[in-house]
C-alpha cells in the first residue's frame, strides 16, 4: 500500500500485490456484500458482465412469481392489479439515479437499436434544415448502422469523425451528436458536458449511447445538460439476455420532441381507442408497443441489485480492479506483447480493460477453458469487463495469474483455440 493512499481501494499499482494483499483489499470494498446478490458458478472468473451480466439470485423468483401467479391465476387483471402497465416508467425511475436523471426522465422500452432510431428521428426533426447525424468511426456498429438507416429515412447525412476532431467538426450544419460514452472497445469515456456543450454552442442536440456506463461507472446527465441517452439492460444492470433497453429524454425537451414509432403505448390515451395519434404529454410518448412484461420482472430483479449502492462506490471500485488488472498484465505478462488500449487515466476510460494481441482469439479461448470468461473483439482485442457489484480484487488477481500461466507455457498455441463460433 502507498502511503499517498486516500481510501482503501485506492492503491500504488505498479507494484503487483500478492494474494493476500488482493484479498485485504477485498475485505475493505463496501460493495463487497453485493456479490452474495449473484449466482455465479464457483470456480468460474466471469469478466465478461459487461456483455451479459450475471444472473441475480432474485431472478428465479421474480420471474417465476410473474408467470405463474401474476399470468397464471391473475391473467389479464395483472395489467393493473400487479402494476404491469406501469413497469416502463417504473423500471425507467429506478434506473435515473444510476445516470444522473430525474426519475419521469427515463423510460424502459424496446431494444437499444430501436431507441436509437426513435431518438435520433425526433432529434433531426426538431433540428429541421441541418443536415449532419455526427458521430465517430468505430462506434458500436448497431449506433453507425441505426444511424444510417435514420440518414436514409430522413435524408440526411451520417459523418463520422475521430473523438480528437469532433468537437471542431460541430457546425451549424450538425442536428445531433449520436456518441457512445465508453467506447466498447477501447474503454475510452468521452466528457459527455464537454461535448454537450460544444454542441449547444452551435445549436445541436447530443444522444448518448450509455450501454457500457450504466450501473459501472458515475454518470450525471442532468449535471451536464445532456440532451438525450439510451442504454442496455443486459449488461451492467443485470436484465438477462436480450433485456429491455431504456431511454433519457431531459424533461425539457419531452413536450416537443415526437417518436417516429408512434405507437399506442405512447398514446396519450391507448385506451380510448382513438383513430387519431395524439402523443402523451411525457416520456411515456417514447414507448411503441405493448412491453415484454416477462422480461421486465427480469430487468427490475436485475436494476433491484443496485438498490442502496452510491455511484461514487461504484466508479472508485471499478477504477481500483482496472488498475490492478493493468498493472498486472503489465508486470507478469511483461515479456509478451499486449499492447494496452485502454486510457491509463481512470477519469478517462469505463470499467473494462482491452489489450491488443496478435493472438487475441486463440489467448481468450485458452482463458475460457481455464474457467477466465473474457471477450475477443475483432480483429485482435482482448478485453476483460470488471462489474463492480460482483468482481473481487482477489478475481482480477486470479485472472492475471491465468493469462500469465497461458503465455509463460504458450497453451494458447493449440488448433483447438483457433475454431470460430457464430457469436465470439
Ligand atoms: C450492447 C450495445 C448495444 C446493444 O444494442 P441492442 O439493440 O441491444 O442489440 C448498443 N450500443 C452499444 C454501444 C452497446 O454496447
Amino acid at each position: 500500500m502507498d502511503g499517498r493512499c486516500t481510501s482503501a481501494l485506492c492503491c500504488d499499482m505498479t507494484a503487483f500485490p500478492t494474494l493476500e494483499e488482493a484479498r485485504a483489499l477485498d475485505a475493505a470494498d463496501p460493495l463487497r456484500a453485493r456479490r452474495a446478490d449473484f449466482l455465479l458458478p464457483e470456480r468460474l472468473i466471469y469478466l465478461d458482465g459487461n456483455s451479459l451480466g450475471a444472473l441475480p439470485r432474485r431472478t428465479a423468483g421474480a420471474v417465476a412469481d410473474l408467470i405463474e401467479r401474476q399470468w397464471g391465476k391473475d391473467l389479464i387483471a395483472s395489467w393493473n392489479t400487479h402494476g404491469w402497465i406501469d413497469a416502463p416508467a417504473r423500471l425507467g425511475a429506478r434506473i435515473a439515479p444510476l445516470v444522473g436523471a430525474a426519475a419521469h426522465e427515463v423510460i424502459v422500452a424496446d431494444s437499444t437499436s430501436a431507441n436509437i432510431f426513435k431518438l435520433a428521428v425526433a432529434a433531426c426533426r426538431a433540428r429541421p434544415g441541418r443536415r449532419t447525424i455526427l458521430s465517430e468511426p468505430g462506434n458500436f456498429p448497431t449506433d453507425l448502422y441505426v444511424a444510417g438507416g435514420v440518414a436514409a429515412t430522413l435524408g440526411v447525412d451520417l459523418r463520422t469523425v475521430p473523438a480528437e476532431a469532433l468537437v471542431d467538426a460541430i457546425d451549424d450544419d450538425t442536428a445531433v451528436v449520436l456518441l457512445t460514452h465508453v467506447h466498447y472497445k477501447s474503454g475510452h469515456r468521452h466528457d459527455i458536458a464537454a461535448i454537450t456543450a460544444a454542441a449547444h454552442a452551435s445549436g445541436a442536440l447530443t444522444i448518448w449511447d450509455l450501454s457500457h456506463s450504466a450501473g459501472a461507472v458515475e454518470v450525471d446527465l442532468n449535471g451536464s445538460n445532456a440532451d438525450l441517452a439510451i442504454g442496455c439492460g443486459y449488461k451492467y444492470l443485470n436484465g438477462g439476455p436480450g433485456a429491455p433497453a431504456f431511454l433519457f429524454v431531459a424533461e425539457r425537451h419531452q413536450g416537443l420532441l415526437e417518436s417516429p414509432l408512434s405507437g399506442w403505448m405512447g398514446h396519450a390515451a391507448p385506451f380510448a381507442f382513438d383513430d387519431a395519434y395524439a402523443p402523451a404529454p411525457d416520456i411515456r410518448r417514447f414507448l411503441c408497443g405493448t412491453p415484454p412484461i416477462v422480461a421486465m420482472a427480469a430487468l427490475e430483479a436485475g436494476i433491484a441489485c443496485f438498490d442502496g449502492v452510491t455511484m461514487a462506490d461504484l466508479e472508485a471500485k471499478s477504477a481500483a480492479l482496472c488498475d490492478l488488472f493493468i498493472a498486472g498484465v503489465e508486470t507478469r505478462c511483461a515479456n509478451h506483447d499486449f499492447t494496452l488500449i485502454t486510457p491509463r487515466e481512470a477519469g478517462r476510460r469505463g470499467s473494462h480493460v482491452s489489450f491488443a494481441h496478435d493472438q487475441a482469439f486463440p489467448i481468450c479461448q485458452a482463458l475460457i477453458a481455464r474457467g477466465l470468461v473474457g471477450d475477443f473483439r475483432a480483429p485482435e482485442v482482448l478485453r476483460m469487463g470488471f462489474t463492480p457489484l460482483y468482481t473481487r480484487f482477489e478475481d482480477v488477481w486470479r485472472a492475471v495469474e491465468i493469462l500469465g500461466e497461458v503465455m509463460d507455457t504458450n497453451a494458447w498455441n493449440d488448433p483447438k483455440y483457433r475454431v470460430r463460433n457464430a457469436v465470439t
